[in-house]
């Protein structure tokens, strides 16, 4: 519950925001559980449904782009009906108060930029833009949606090439844009808020400690043990959803 958060460490955490020149976010899975998308990983998660091998990695695209678009559907179902979260909001105030610069998120559920955050740096992609995968034209997540209600896979109108949506797929690259502005942003910042993802993985893994190494704070917000343990300088063990507003609500208030 909100009211057991620990009060004193709250007040650090704000004070070391109000103190920053430049915070940034980044955020995991985790904080849009709350929305309603388990961790894909997790029990009840898509992977457990499916194997990611078979529906989203570049060898499923080329043999069998219809099981692509099985899965596809599955998840544009899940995530039509996810809202952004009091967390996802509080993200986005502290950006509005001037007390956040931005957000990288390994997310691609669109629920930063709905709760109205308007720098979000997406590691994965976005899973709201589609694009052919022949010609590269984007295609207007309307009319994909459209396509698809009357048959899967969807192709491209101008090509004929098979249409996917915008995220990285396994065994693909991080694009190089997102690891050039994530890059950028993260260099100029000296707080760095950690939520919804343990470091286990890159560029979980790397980007945290890249802030830490050049001097500055990391506030870690995330249910149960993650890798961070050593670099964290605030560390609260409860649900983003229940910190984060209560943190924006004291750094904004000052
Ligand atoms: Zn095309």
């Amino acid at each position: 519950m909100a009211s057991e958060l620990d009060n004193a460490k709250l007040k650090e955490a704000a004070s070391i925001l109000q103190k920053a020149k430049a915070a940034v976010a980044f955020t995991g899975a985790g904080i849009s559980v709350a929305s309603g998308i388990p961790d894909f990983r997790s029990p009840g998660g898509l992977w457990t449904k499916y194997d990611p091998f078979e529906v989203a990695s570049a060898h499923a695209l080329e043999h069998n782009p219809r099981k692509v678009w099985e899965f596809l559907l599955d998840t544009v179902d899940l995530l039509e009906r996810s809202q952004p979260n009091p967390a996802h909001f509080a993200l986005a105030d502290l950006e509005k108060g001037g007390q956040l610069a931005g957000v990288i998120t390994q997310n691609i559920d669109n629920l930063h930029q709905r709760a109205g955050s308007s720098l979000v740096i997406e590691y994965h992609g976005n899973f709201q833009r589609f694009y052919c995968q022949n010609c590269f034209m984007n295609l207007p997540e309307q009319e994909v949606l459209t396509q698809c209600s009357q048959s899967i896979p969807v192709w491209c109108p101008s090509c004929g090439g098979l249409v996917r949506p915008d995220v990285v797929f396994f065994g693909e690259a991080i694009p190089t844009r997102a690891q050039q502005e994530s890059i950028q942003l993260l260099k100029a910042a000296d707080v760095l808020i950690i939520t919804g993802t343990s470091g286990e993985v890159a560029p979980a893994n790397v980007l945290p400690r890249q802030v830490k190494l050049s001097g500055g704070k990391i506030i870690e917000v995330n249910l149960g043990n993650t890798y961070y343990a050593d670099i964290t300088d605030v560390r609260f063990d409860a649900p983003a959803e229940q910190v984060l507003p209560r943190l924006a609500d004291m750094v904004c208030d000052q």
